[in-house]
């Protein structure tokens, strides 16, 4: 019989094991279930390689980046906000972090790997028993109150809380693939539809290995501008548009898509320069071309080689015909390709590719101060099941961990109160 089981090996299963094992301070027995080949397989792939740990903001502006379940979250970023995980992860955890541009905080060591095995090896030192390789199949419960887990050996293990903390359906590869949810669902939890978020989205082709840096990016659904983005992007394959900004607007494409909305990005490919600007700088360097120059060379000294046919074609304009004869409508047609790149996005690319999932466990059905469940006695919840995603920058390991702090506090409090 253990105190409590936590499901699921992510930053969420192991700060929720580690803090109530910690709480326990051996007085009680956790164990934590796995079902790869070891645990935090997800997170040693995060931020390239890097691990984007969490976001140094401020509070309200951290809170900005949350897109669904704000308020649910509050709680559990009150009792483990981002200066608490950065404390943790450099005292407990000792592994030295940086600071870099936009708040993102990484390991210093570059590695995510870093972090994943001090994690593990902290909430071993804690006393959680880690056992590997045991995929959870089932709650095991008498009505409406937890009595363990079974094992989809058949093993039967019992415990007095279960901690349910199997991640989304993103990158299933890593072990995560939705157990959890079906878990829940079969508990009495409704599940908010799962949809890919922070996704590349797929476009027109012939754009393969572009990368294009300080863009502005508007996502337009059904003509109208609904969300606008300042950073880089890159084409990484043929028809795939991804990037940090492209993956932000996702978040929202992705739904509008779904209804079956028109959805396209318009990026504008000069924002430091307003429209006169960039008309003032067209004249210069056709005027500083001569009469003899292609608007093939007034584009090389605009645009990366891949966009020069592309952005000549948008503005209808001839690459052999002379520069210095484009016509003031040419140039505003120019001008408006430049400023305004339009790319209809045809559709959204799967859950292989999706850095989180979005839906989940509905929040209305968990209690957002303690994370347990309102169905099931015994039943708590952490991380990425949950109906909870945000924007990349470090924000959804802040929400995983600080939902598994919160999950692993009141479930092993409440095993002391009864
Ligand atoms: C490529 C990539 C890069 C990312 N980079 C960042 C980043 O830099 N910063 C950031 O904030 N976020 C990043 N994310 C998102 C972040 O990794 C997740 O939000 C976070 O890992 C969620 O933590 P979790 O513990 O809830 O779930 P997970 O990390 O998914 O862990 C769930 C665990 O449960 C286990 N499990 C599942 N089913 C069972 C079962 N039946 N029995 C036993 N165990 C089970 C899985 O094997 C897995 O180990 C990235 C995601 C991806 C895919």
């Amino acid at each position: 019989m253990y105190d409590l089981i936590v499901i699921g090996g992510g930053p969420a299963g192991l700060m929720a094991a580690g803090e109530a094992a910690s709480a326990l301070q051996g007085r009680g027995r956790v164990l934590l279930l796995e079902k790869m080949e070891k645990p935090a397989r997800k997170l040693r792939i995060t931020g390239k390689g890097r691990c984007n740990i969490t976001n140094d903001r401020p509070r309200e502006e951290f809170f900005a980046k949350v897109r669904q379940g704000r308020e649910f979250l509050a709680p559990a970023f009150e009792a483990f906000d981002n200066r608490a995980v950065i404390g943790f992860i450099e005292r407990e955890l000792g592994v030295p972090l940086v600071h870099e541009r936009g708040g993102r905080v990484f390991p210093a060591s570059g590695r995510a790997w870093d972090a994943a095995e001090a994690l593990v090896a902290w909430a071993s030192r804690a006393g959680v028993e880690i056992r590997c390789h045991a995929p959870v199949a089932a709650l095991w419960r008498e009505g409406n109150t937890i009595r363990g887990v079974v094992l989809q050996s058949g093993e039967r293990i019992a415990a007095r809380a279960v901690v349910l903390a199997t991640g989304g359906v993103s990158y299933p590869a890593t072990g995560s693939t939705g157990d959890g949810h079906q878990m829940a669902y079969e508990a009495g939890h409704g599940i908010v539809p799962l949809r890919p978020a922070l996704v590349p989205l797929e476009v027109a082709g012939g754009l393969k290995g572009l990368a294009l840096r300080n863009v502005e990016l508007a996502l337009i659904v059904d003509g109208e501008m609904v969300e606008r983005r300042f950073g880089e992007m890159e084409f990484p394959s043929d028809r795939i548009a991804g990037g940090a900004i492209v993956l932000q607007v996702s978040r929202t494409a992705v739904d509008a898509i779904a209804d079956g909305r028109r959805v396209e990005i318009a990026v504008d490919l000069k924002p430091a320069l307003s429209a006169e600007k960039l008309r003032k700088r067209l004249a210069r360097e056709i005027a500083e071309l001569g009469d003899a120059a292609p608007v093939r060379t007034l584009l090389q000294k605009l645009l990366p080689p891949p966009l020069r046919p592309v952005i000549a074609q948008a503005a209808g304009l001839s690459q052999k015909a002379f520069a210095s004869s484009l016509t003031e409508p040419d140039r505003e047609r120019l001008v408006a390709a430049l400023k305004g790149w339009r790319l209809p996005v045809r559709d959204y690319r799967p859950f292989t590719e999706a850095i989180v999932t979005a839906g989940g466990v509905d929040l209305a059905e968990v209690d957002p101060q303690t994370l347990a469940s309102r169905l099931v006695g015994g039943l708590y919840f952490a991380g990425e099941l949950l109906d909870v995603d945000a924007d990349t920058g470090g924000y959804n390991i802040q929400a995983a961990l600080s939902t598994g702090y919160l999950a692993g506090k009141s479930a092993c409090g409440s095993l002391r109160r009864r």
